[in-house]
């Protein structure tokens, strides 16, 4: 029996309701699966503890996280708490100091998933944008000098060192092999941003040499928005820096439909440290408690962990779990539908149990 040992950190607002409904399914599917085991440890981090304590990380934490395979993170945030304060104080340690370099943003429309875009149906917008996740623009240099003063100046420097750029493109042009039809676009802003954007282009085209089969192209940033747009076929996986993967993979999960889907993973591609997988969207103040937050961006967060944990035929029944509810219908309301959070859940673990292993 494999056993996985995942800590669960479902912090603020809706990331307890969409958490739990994670862990249901995932133990639907060790059950089904019968190969493997997930130990979970229910670590109660989060902005509660915070104005309690003043702090969101217990002392010896992220030493505890390490004895992990796998973390499976719901949201940070509160109302009455700074977000700089919640982000830099629970995920950006845990990101940062596991040197979790790799953020993984798949896309695909979901059956009965509409998406903004008129030609786009189920299946298309598969892509997957790859985001280096641990220098660029938020690499947090910069300062501020003569505050309130008529000459105040402010800087935020964008810091590119080749071997962060290296291995970032390396990851992206493994995950382009990986997939079916092994098409990169190196996305930068090389024609303005004349040194850390012309040195990804030329290390791009240095690490493209070990990857003959992979085919791939260069796009400026502002292009590829409207790419993403008029040609979403052209695209398969992407790489960009950290600023501009942000605003892509939003944009991205605009068209395919709903930040209620969109999952993500923080990946350190070396496994020295355990990775972590989040759901994209934030704690949702507006709708905690009622009971109607979507949990499938926290199901497809489940099938990217179970993946980097080899449980691949578990990660497939996931899906297709999900997918066979989305299709039938039952839906929350931020995709259109009437179904609590509760419904989806249940029919999704319905579905799993049913399901059929390839063996
Ligand atoms: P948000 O993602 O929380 O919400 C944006 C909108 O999308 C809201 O209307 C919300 O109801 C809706 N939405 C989000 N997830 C949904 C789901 N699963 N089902 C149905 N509807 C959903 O973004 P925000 O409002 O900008 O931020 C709220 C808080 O969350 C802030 O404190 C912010 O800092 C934090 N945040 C945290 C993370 C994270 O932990 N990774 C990410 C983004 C925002
Ligand atoms: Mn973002």
């Amino acid at each position: 029996m494999r056993v996985h040992k995942i800590a669960s950190i479902p912090a603020d607002g809706i990331g307890p309701e969409v958490i739990s409904a994670g862990l249901e399914a995932l133990d639907a599917l060790a059950l089904r699966d019968g190969g493997f085991r997930l130990e979970v440890m229910h670590l109660d981090w989060g902005s509660e503890r915070y104005k309690k304590t003043g702090i969101y990380i217990p002392e010896g934490g992220l030493d505890l996280l390490k004895t992990m395979d796998a973390i499976y993170f719901g949201a940070v945030g509160a109302v009455d708490v700074p977000d700089h304060i919640s982000l830099w104080g629970l995920r950006l340690p845990i990101a940062q100091g596991f040197d979790l370099y790799a953020n993984v943003r798949p896309t695909r429309i979901l059956p009965g998933v509409e998406s903004p875009l008129r030609d786009a149906g189920p299946g298309d917008l598969d892509w997957l944008i790859v985001r280096e996740n641990s220098e660029g623009e938020y690499a947090g240099h910069g300062g501020r000098a003569h505050r309130g003063l008529p000459e105040e100046v402010a800087t935020e420097v964008a810091i590119f060192t080749r071997v962060g750029v290296e291995r970032i493109m390396r990851f992206a042009f493994d995950c382009a092999r990986a997939r079916p039809r092994k098409l990169l676009t190196v996305v930068t802003k090389s024609n303005a941003q004349r040194f850390g954007m012309v040195m990804w282009d030329e290390i791009a085209a240095e690490v493209a040499k070990d990857y003959p089969d992979v085919t791939w192209d260069k796009e400026l940033v502002d292009a590829m928005t409207m790419r993403m747009v008029r040609k979403p076929r052209s695209i398969d996986t992407v790489v960009a820096t950290n600023l501009h993967a942000d605003i892509l993979s939003d944009l991205a999960a605009a068209l395919a439909g709903s930040l209620g889907v969109a999952p993500t993973g923080n990946v350190d591609p070396q496994r020295r440290f355990p990775s972590m997988f989040e759901p994209i969207h934030g704690s949702a103040f507006d709708i905690t408690g009622k009971g109607i937050a979507n949990p499938v961006a926290s199901f497809w967060t489940a099938a990217l962990m179970l993946e980097h944990l080899g449980e691949r035929r578990a990660a497939a029944a996931l899906m297709t779990a999900v997918e066979q509810v989305c299709a039938a219908g039952i839906l929350t309301p931020d995709v259109g539908g009437k179904a609590s959070t509760k419904e989806v859940t249940k029919a999704v673990v319905d579905a799993i149990r049913g399901y059929n292993f390839p063996v």
